[in-house]
């Protein structure tokens, strides 16, 4: 073995055992002491002043920040009159990704508990009109049967427990832990592994988060040669996009921080390669996949385009070699550097963006575009998911651009056998020329494609909640990634001066932790509760005595 051979093999062994030992649920022992105990909760003295100045608004403090929502439902718990609402609440939740068989039983018992006006723990909040419903629906098994009382639910929370609770200790214990996300991290919080892959301005590396064990992707861009490339623009779209979206089918932004020489962007790890290596490179001699994988992955992906259509961003590069796979099989949308925001009020952008071969016909034709684009590479995405080749190319064949924007503007896609009706149709809908006639986002959903029928055997709901069985499961002891030295360097970037304005311009993307995230982060490998700490009989800890 040659010694870039061996640098890999080391490299891999090091980044196989470290993600091996967080998938055990054993990120605990990974830790790095020394950085775990600079984790702590301060004295309530300490951010006395951040009780008036932290985000408090009931939706995103008790209902989308997951350690806000956590202590919320604490407090509802400790105080008898809320008590039946919070147990209404989880059962809610664990009806919406319980498995379809346990559905009507579940269903039942939370009807006899909390919609029956002679039971002690009757919900009274609940609208006539809404308890009529579900009694009527229950037996059968439904994704929004409990849709209309969880509104009813939250918004009876936010008028009877958002005041108690912002009286309470644990309402404290919350800005105890928004102090703590307000500490920004830099490079010493975290552990390089080995390279993944490499991006325009840098590399992306494996790398651990020292004081909880979590593995992520680093994604570094180099600064001089961002400016050298006139990146900065595109960085801090592709940086603001990120933070803003919170899905489980969308890589994750964690922390934005800052070194020397690079901006670090450091995101949800994805393992298990991307979907282009697994369609042509896993079996050579049967590229593509089977329907069922095809029609989960399309699943996944259309969930990931809602939630980004929901928050007006148009992605404009899906593509297979963009669709990145977890340790589980699941998939997540990567690379937003194409990303585009519509702005308040304006409902269509313009520009050539994409690659070729996936960009829709409206685009190309330089005329004004939405969503819509988004769901032509989907087309194109799920097509050569089935074919191993683009609709708009021959396999093999080595074809000009213009040609290919030629056939995307006139020409049909054909269909081979290994298309089922069902699944040609959905081709067809989302290959659409005419963006009006496209099958895509309508009235703020997805809902029109998620009731096509080549999804008549998926269970969206569970899903959404990321509870089915992928069909496809990574090897956790392979690397999807290249060798390393087929990665490739980068040339050294000379004549690039830095000056206060880059200066303040680094200062502005590294932002530090991303709520969210961090507080997932903070739930999942267990800090939280190591740090949310009780001593019982309702006494106040020491932490929060005033
Ligand atoms: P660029 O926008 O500069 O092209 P990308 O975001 O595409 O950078 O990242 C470059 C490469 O790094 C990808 O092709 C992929 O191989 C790898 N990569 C990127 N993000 C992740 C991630 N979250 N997990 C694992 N690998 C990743
Ligand atoms: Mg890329
Ligand atoms: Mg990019």
């Amino acid at each position: 073995m040659d010694i870039g051979g061996l640098e890999t093999v080391v490299a891999n062994s090091a980044y196989v055992a470290a993600r091996g030992s967080v998938d055990g649920g054993a990120a605990a022992t990974m830790r790095d002491k020394k950085m775990r105990a600079k984790l702590y909760l301060p004295h309530i003295k300490q951010c006395e002043n951040m009780k008036t100045t932290v985000d408090s608004a009931f939706d995103s403090m008790c209902v989308k920040q997951p350690i806000g929502k956590r202590l919320f439902q604490q407090y509802l718990e400790s105080e008898a009159t809320h008590k039946p609402s919070c147990e209404l609440w989880k059962d809610m939740e664990d009806y919406n990704v319980s498995d379809e068989k346990d559905r009507k039983q579940k269903a039942q018992k939370i009807v006899n508990k909390f919609y029956d006006s002679a039971s002690k723990t009757f919900c009274k909040f609940l609208e006539e009109k809404a308890i009529a419903r579900v009694k009527a629906d229950y037996t059968n098994i439904r994704n929004d049967l409990f849709k209309e009382s969880e509104k009813q639910l939250l918004k009876h929370l936010e008028t009877s427990a958002l005041t108690g609770f912002k009286k309470s200790m644990y309402f404290l214990r919350y800005v105890q832990f928004k102090w703590l996300e307000g500490q920004s991290v830099n490079e010493e919080w975290f552990m390089d592994f080995r390279v993944l892959g490499k991006g325009g301005f840098g590399e992306v590396h494996a790398c651990q988060m020292k004081a909880t064990g979590k593995m992520y992707a680093n994604k570094k861009l180099n600064k001089k040669r961002l400016k050298k490339r006139k990146g900065y623009e595109g960085a801090i779209i592709e940086k603001r996009i990120l933070a803003k979206v919170h899905s489980r089918f969308i890589v994750t932004l964690a922390y934005a921080f800052q070194t020397k020489n690079d901006l670090c962007l450091v995101m949800t790890i994805m393992n298990g390669g991307d979907l282009r290596y697994h369609m042509y490179n896993v079996d050579e001699k049967n590229p593509g996949f089977k329907e069922p994988r095809a029609c989960f992955y399309t699943a996944q992906i259309i969930c990931g385009l809602e939630h980004l259509h929901q928050h007006r961003i148009v992605y404009r590069d899906l593509k297979p070699e963009n669709v990145l796979l977890d340790d589980a099989g699941h998939v997540r949308l990567s690379d937003l550097g194409l990303a585009v925001e519509l702005k308040p009020g304006k409902d269509k952008t313009k520009g050539y963006a994409g690659t070729p071969g996936f960009m829709a016909p409206e685009l190309l034709q330089s005329k004004e575009y939405d969503y819509t684009v988004d769901y032509f590479t989907l087309g194109v995405t799920l097509y050569e998911m089935i074919a191993a080749k683009g609709p708009f190319r021959i396999r093999g064949e080595k074809v000009e651009n213009t040609e290919v924007t030629r056939r995307i503007l006139n020409d049909p896609a054909s269909y081979s056998d290994s298309f089922s009706k069902d699944c040609k149709s959905l081709c067809e809908g989302l290959l659409e020329k005419d963006p009006t006639k496209r099958l895509g986002f309508k009235n703020d959903t997805c809902d029109e494609l998620k009731n096509h029928s080549f999804f008549k055997n998926l269970n969206w709901g569970r899903l959404e909640a990321g509870m089915l069985t992928p069909p496809f499961v990574p090897d956790p002891k392979m690397v999807y990634a290249k060798n390393i030295d087929d990665v490739g360097a980068f040339s050294t970037i000379k004549g690039v001066v830095l000056d206060n304005k880059d200066t303040e311009f680094y200062n502005e993307f590294s932002s530090g932790n991303i709520p969210i995230p961090w507080q997932e982060e903070m739930i999942e490998t267990g800090v939280f509760g190591e740090l949310n700490l009780w001593p019982g009989n309702g006494k106040l800890p020491n932490d929060l005595d005033p």
